[in-house]
């Protein structure tokens, strides 16, 4: 593995990075190069072409307006459509999330297309914005442990029938629709509504992409006495009442 590269891409950082997600980029960039991979990172601003070259995909959480530029843009480029058929894996977090569903509510309450990457759809919610600490189950086809994070959204998010759920929430909202489901996922496109940045809180999700992105089933230890600290006081944090 130590000769292999790994590019990195780094989704319209002008538009999508207003809520820290990122160190998801930070996190499997880093996770990479333990493992002795070398890693081109690419970010690419709004009006930039998407490059069709990646090996991972990174898109984060925004405002409304920027959520609506950032899904026009990156449907009239289709260069992350093109890419995902030539077998890249993508992640995204909430906007970022929204967008690659088949459609979302945008800032003027219009319905918005967007990639139709993961087979879900977005609305906009009449209750109360779900904001705050969240816990989950993960899917159990994944393999991991408890999904930590932090949701800040007012749209929900339906599945429709090939997208699995990421997890199943123990705490907080998730997807919205009220069936305890978070995030969404089918073989190569991942989405959540985790902030925090998740991959930080999460790193074996990272791990998750580098294994696809590598076609391998396994990658070598590294130490992850550091991130264990912060999950569990993540988690410690979430469960205390008060
Ligand atoms: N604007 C979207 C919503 O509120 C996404 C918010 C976010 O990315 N945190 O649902």
């Amino acid at each position: 593995m130590a000769d292999a590269n790994l590019r990195v891409v780094w989704i319209y950082p002008d538009l999508l990075s207003t809520y820290g997600d990122q160190g998801n980029v930070l996190v499997v960039e880093r996770r990479a190069r333990q493992r002795g991979l070398e890693v081109q990172r690419m970010d690419v601003r709004s009006d930039q072409q998407l490059p069709t070259s990646g090996d991972i995909y990174l898109i984060g959480g925004g405002e409304d307006r920027p959520q609506r530029l950032a899904a026009e843009r990156l449907y009239r480029d289709g260069g992350l459509n093109r890419a995902v058929a030539n077998g890249a894996i993508v992640f995204s977090v909430c906007a970022g999330y929204q967008i690659l569903g088949h459609e979302f509510v945008n800032d003027q309450g219009a319905r918005q297309a967007g990639l139709g990457l993961l087979d879900v759809t977005s609305t906009r919610g009449t209750d109360q914005r779900c904001v705050g600490d969240v816990l989950g189950d993960m899917d159990s086809r994944l393999g991991l442990p408890q999904l930590t994070g932090f949701e800040n959204h007012q749209g929900i998010t339906h599945l429709g029938p090939t997208a699995r759920p990421l997890a199943q929430v123990r705490l907080g909202q998730g997807n919205g629709t009220g069936d305890g489901t978070e995030g969404a996922w089918n073989d190569t496109v991942f989405g959540t509504y985790m902030h925090g940045p998740v991959l930080a809180r999460n790193p074996q999700i990272a791990d998750v992409l580098l294994k696809l992105a590598l076609d391998v089933n396994a990658l070598p230890n590294v130490d992850d006495r550091w991130y264990e600290a912060l999950r569990g006081e993540r988690i410690t944090a979430a469960t205390q009442p008060g």
